[in-house]
């Protein structure tokens, strides 16, 4: 009986983000060239916006897929060199095969640009909440006060 790794399922979950991605993407491109087809087909046609569009998507999308696999990685106990993209044991401060130094974050958990983002939405609602809430001591005490009049 193969025992149950716990990681399988994390590892399952990033990569069906990747395939939903990676589907996601390849309806862009049909639409992309639809779009194209319409446009030269008839030169009064201009959907160079709706392209445009197509194509910024595209990109984050990439750009999530690669978070994903990094992610992927990690679960796996490696990290990625940024100079050459070799695949390093997480616990190395070097990569091995070109000896490029790994920066002190390289072996804690890589972020998508999406949790970078929640994360600082987080901080800020929490900035927010901290400066309401030392604002509106005092009114509430107020209204407590007019509630027992
Ligand atoms: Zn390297």
């Amino acid at each position: 009986m193969a025992l149950f790794d716990p990681k399988a399922k994390v590892i399952s979950g990033y990569q069906k983000a990747i395939d939903d991605r990676t589907t996601s993407i390849r309806k862009y491109y049909d639409e992309i060239g639809k779009l194209y087809y319409d446009q030269y087909k008839d030169m009064k046609v201009d959907n160079t916006k709706d392209i445009n569009t197509r194509c910024e998507a595209i990109t984050r999308l990439s750009n999530e897929i690669e978070d994903f696999k990094l992610k992927i990685l990690f679960e796996r106990g490696l990290k990625k060199c940024p100079n050459c993209g070799t695949e390093n044991s997480l616990e190395y401060g070097f990569c091995f095969k070109c000896g490029s130094k790994f920066d002190e974050d390289s072996s804690k958990e890589p972020k998508t640009d999406f949790e970078k983002a929640e994360a600082q939405l987080e901080e800020a609602k929490e900035e927010e909440a901290e400066q309401a809430s030392e604002d509106a001591a005092p009114e509430e005490e107020k209204a407590e006060d007019k509630s027992e009049e």
